[in-house]
């Protein structure tokens, strides 16, 4: 008689057991995961800085705050968009830079006829 009542408690909680981490798991699957390009990454999300490895399906999860992460290898397009990014960004800087050198060149042309004055 007890062993039955005790079968049927532990089925109906496994079954919550064996579709994985409860509540928790629900939170996990509404998330959208951060797509990263490092097999290793670190989260830091309201908890100390962690690092992990995506296991073989190059998933790995956050043991703090359940924040899924899926790493996906650079493909060529990726690569092209980021070297133009960087591209993009190298110019922006010396242009930026030849500004300032253009203004700095200026407060020197006034000033330098003061001086040799
Ligand atoms: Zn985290």
């Amino acid at each position: 008689m007890l062993c039955v009542s005790i079968t049927g408690d532990q089925s109906a909680a496994g079954d919550g057991i064996k579709d994985g981490t409860r509540e928790i798991e629900k939170d996990i699957s509404m998330d959208e995961p951060k797509i990263i390009y490092t097999k290793t990454f670190s989260c830091a999300d309201d908890h100390p800085i962690v690092w992990y490895t995506v296991d073989e399906n190059n998933k790995g999860v956050c043991e703090y705050c359940y924040t899924k992460f899926l790493y996906k290898p650079k493909d060529f397009h990726t690569k092209m968009l980021e070297e133009k990014e960087l591209l993009d960004i190298s110019m922006k800087e010396s242009i930026r830079q030849k500004e300032e050198r253009t203004t700095s060149e200026k407060m020197q042309e006034e000033l330098e006829p003061i001086d040799s004055k």
